[in-house]
């Protein structure tokens, strides 16, 4: 995608508390980030050196915490418009109920949907996201072009994983027929999104995935050759797995085996590859991720809400499993923000086997940021603040009245309120400011969204 504004010259950040997320998870009390052009030129405790030139920003971060921009690894932008619905059902009579609406999204409807997705999330902290679009109605226009015009537009860096599901009621799959693509459409389709936006540069605004949606609405032929498509263009692989109870059962009866040996058995085990939930995870599956470093896109919210269980995070970490943190789509995760999801994802740990030793505040952290970097093929470029990465920097206020009397920044950014975001930064290019969208209109984001929100309601209900 092209950007008009390129920065040029140099940023400097100082007198703030600093969470680099690197190997050692080295911090500075105070300490100081100078970013030249989209990259992080230095870093280190207490002032800027003095005598740098070309300095067109100079930011005092007194009272913040810097740490890398948060990286959403799982997410539904659609969905934004759906919200608040099936509020009390399991996730197979959640879809049930949700697939004929969705059968009826359109473009107008999925970019004001990528709006409010997007928007929410970079006001938070999120510098990189990710969409898992898998509903392609026929005649619903460019759905995918739509959101990544949103991303673009919204100035934040973006996988764009082009769904598909081909398996439908009448092959013994879960969403209806009418619901579903061909084969060979979803193929083409996916192998056209890649070729027209896949851009593997460093510092790259866009990647594409390839990303059939579940093994309970994919065909095994599509597992397998989306699987060769992705390995052909070098792209990365995406989907749901091991998600319910109920999925694990529909595995054991369809294929004669779990989500994880089907998944291996169709070529889906790879450090090219990395699935969202993996709730229902045995130690041999843990290990087969842990030997392939397949990774997890970890969604606690989303699992809460949708009654799945819990993911086996501290496992998956202890035997080395890539692992990010996931908002899911917002009709199952409401919130739609990242940044609570590290309270959540270390809240929600506790509550398993591990209790207090489940998740640390740091490791909270280095899932949203490193973590997601890794599971998105993104670890050399950005996830952590380090010289030679991409400036994708957030800047968190912590001396107001949620945080100021918590000593640890880390532990205030992690346990607290939803900390405000007072400056984040993209590859050096401002996208957020005191807490406010700088590219877009967040009052027009709102009502867009409830615009289309309610058309969509409308149309289903008059098809239904
Ligand atoms: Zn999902």
């Amino acid at each position: 995608m092209a950007y008009p504004e390129q920065t040029t010259g140099r940023i400097v950040i100082e007198k703030c508390a600093i969470a680099t997320v690197d190997a050692q998870d080295t911090e500075y009390a105070t300490g100081h980030l100078v970013i030249n052009g989209n990259r992080i030129e230095s870093l280190g405790p207490g002032a800027a050196p003095e005598g740098l030139g070309n300095v067109t920003r100079r930011i005092d971060g007194t009272g913040h915490l810097l740490t890398p921009g948060l990286i959403n690894t799982h997410h539904h932008f659609y969905q934004w418009i759906t919200r608040g619905l099936a509020q009390d059902a399991n996730l197979f009579n959640w879809l049930v109920a949700l697939y004929p609406t969705w059968a009826r999204i359109d473009e107008e409807m999925v970019y004001a949907a990528a709006r409010g997705s997007l928007g929410m999330m970079a006001r938070g902290g999120v510098t990189t996201a990710m969409d898992h679009h898998y509903v392609f109605p026929r005649g619903a226009g460019d759905l995918l072009g739509a959101e990544i015009r949103a991303a673009a537009e919204l100035g934040v860096r973006f996988t764009a994983a082009r769904g598909s599901m081909d398996r439908g009621e009448s092959d013994g799959g879960l969403p209806p027929d009418f619901a579903v693509e061909t084969l060979d459409g979803a193929l083409t389709e996916t192998e056209r999104a890649i070729d027209t936006y896949h851009d593997a540069s460093f510092g790259s605004m866009l990647h594409i995935a390839a990303a059939p949606c579940s093994p309970f609405s994919v065909s095994t032929e599509l597992m397998r050759e989306a699987a060769e498509l992705a390995r052909r263009k070098g792209v990365r692989l995406h989907t749901h797995g091991s998600e319910t109870t109920e999925e694990e059962k529909f595995c054991h009866e369809l294929f004669g085996m779990g989500p994880t040996d089907y998944f291996e058995s169709v070529g889906w085990l790879g450090e090219d590859v990395w699935m969202a939930h993996c709730v229902h995870m045995t130690d041999e599956d843990i290990a087969a991720f842990a030997r392939t470093r397949t990774g997890a896109a970890h969604c606690p919210s989303s699992n809460a809400r949708l009654a799945a269980g819990i993911a086996r995070v501290p496992d998956m970490l202890a035997a080395g499993v890539p692992v990010g943190l996931g908002v899911d789509g917002t009709a199952s995760n409401e919130s739609g923000e990242l940044h609570t999801e590290l309270r959540n994802a270390l809240l929600v740990n506790r509550l398993g086997p591990h209790r207090e030793d489940a998740l640390t505040v740091r490791q909270a952290l280095r899932l949203g940021t490193y973590g997601g970097a890794q599971v998105l093929g993104r670890a050399q470029e950005t996830g952590s603040l380090e010289a030679g990465k991409l400036a994708d920097v957030v800047l968190w206020k912590l001396d107001g009245i949620g945080h100021s009397s918590i000593a640890d920044p880390v532990a205030a950014l992690v346990l607290g309120a939803a900390a405000p975001v007072t400056l984040s930064l993209v590859g050096g290019r401002p996208i957020v400011e005191d807490g406010h969208l700088l590219r877009a209109d967040e009052d027009e984001i709102a009502r867009d969204a409830r615009d289309e929100a309610r058309r969509l309601a409308r149309i289903a209900a008059d098809a239904g």
